[in-house]
């Protein structure tokens, strides 16, 4: 299929398919007592993600709690020094509760949760963003909260396992194997087919079997439908063309929502890290295949055996081996262009962000502020919309000891 064959003013009702298929992606790929877990949340969440009371509940945590709508600033200095008249804004996803785009989806999640009766949420971490998030999420609706973490992850991640244990939230220390996330992953699957009587499993981004690319996505559209307007309000007219980062695809696939039938460019950007070898980059709809992994069916890194490739990133949010099912199907019908910038390139936009705007965007974002600014000078006019997915606060002390003050 190609774009032009397919309905983008039915496409939230199309995609993902009852059984939670992007075209050939996604899907449910786990044990028969997992599925049991599974069906009841997608059954729970067609029924309540449609009721008023739901509806009505999310949209006043928005605006109360988390302080939405976020802004869209017009970056004119940095414009007018790439010089080409092309003019770059930024949906300020920093300037969310907890700095960052991912408590979008865990208020939803956890809103979901508290409607469905349960009494706890279970979730893994790696760098520590989600679980965070996802403890405040708990917090704020008087949930318990157990996050599984790597041991080597809690020892490197120490700020953050501090602020999920100040919010309330139990971090379970994994010690199995590696002791990083994908053991972490494991743990918390386990725990939540043990008790998911009682729990919910909160995914941290727009992956994982059905129906969580999904819900996420839904979640996360919020910053795609305000955008829209804003930028329409600001400017009078669409931006020409979009740019996110791409690790597991929820701030992207949250801005892109919005302007999917519209006549904008549409790009994600992956992580090259260190170079185009295995193992030096995250870039899985770029170098990767077709692949089954975490339950869904998506594009992926793999290794000569088949199993998932290991990666790397500066930004710890990126390193992960696939993206979201719904990304390998808009990169295959053509309608979002994928393309990726090095650990250089993006380390240089942090402080070109920084400097010239007084916004010290996540590592992660500043990996779309580089293509923003290199797409820029190729395009002559125009204007570049791009998500700042969140702040860079957590970063600093990382960059400035492995590359210094540019
Ligand atoms: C986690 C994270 C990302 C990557 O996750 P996606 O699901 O791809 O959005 C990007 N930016 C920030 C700030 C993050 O915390």
């Amino acid at each position: 299929m190609k774009t032009n064959e397919i309905d983008f003013n039915n496409y939230f009702k199309t995609y993902p398919d009852s059984k939670g298929y992007f075209g050939k992606y996604g899907g449910s790929y786990i044990s028969p007592e997992l599925q049991v877990a599974m069906d009841e949340i997608a059954e729970a969440y067609q029924t309540i993600c449609k009721s008023r009371r739901f509806i009505s509940e999310l949209r006043r945590i928005r605006k109360e709690f988390q302080g939405r709508p976020t802004p869209i600033s017009h970056f004119e200095r940095l414009s007018d020094r790439i010089g080409t008249g092309v003019q770059l804004y930024g949906k300020r996803e920093d300037l969310n509760h907890t700095g960052a785009h991912k408590l979008n989806h865990c208020m939803g999640e956890v809103l979901l949760a508290s409607f469905m009766g349960k009494k706890k949420v279970i979730a893994e971490t790696g760098a520590g963003q989600h679980g965070v998030a996802l403890a405040t999420a708990a917090a704020y609706f008087g949930m318990e909260c157990d996050i599984y973490m790597g041991a080597v992850d809690i020892r490197k991640q120490a700020p953050n396992v501090a602020r999920m244990k100040i919010l309330g939230a139990k971090v379970i220390e994994v010690t199995d194997g590696l002791a990083t996330l994908k053991e972490a992953v494991d743990a918390a699957f386990a725990a939540y087919s043990r008790e998911y009587k009682d729990a919910i499993y909160c995914i941290g981004s727009v992956v994982g079997p059905h129906p969580f690319p999904m819900i996420v996505r839904d979640f996360q559209a919020v910053v795609g439908f305000e955008a829209r307007e804003q930028f329409i309000g600001m400017t009078g007219e669409l931006p020409d063309a979009l740019v996110a980062c791409v690790g597991g695809g929820s701030n992207s696939i949250g801005l892109f929502a919005g302007f999917l039938n519209d006549p904008v460019d549409i790009y994600g950007i992956e992580p090259l890290g260190r170079g185009s070898r295995m193992g030096d980059h995250a870039a899985s709809l770029t170098y990767g295949e077709e692949g089954v992994m975490h339950g869904f069916n998506s594009i992926m890194l793999k290794d000569e055996n088949g199993n998932p490739a290991p990666v790397y990133s500066v930004a710890s949010g990126l390193d992960y081996p696939s993206s979201g099912p719904e990304h390998a199907f808009l990169r295959d019908i053509g309608r979002v262009k994928y393309d990726v910038v090095t650990d250089e390139e993006t380390v240089d936009a942090f402080f070109e962000l920084s400097r010239m705007e007084g916004v010290i965007p996540a590592i992660e974002s500043a990996h779309a502020v580089a293509y923003a600014i290199k797409l820029a000078r190729t395009m002559g006019k125009g204007s570049i919309l791009i998500n700042l997915s969140g702040r860079g606060d957590k970063d600093m002390d990382f960059i400035i000891e492995k590359y210094g003050i540019r």
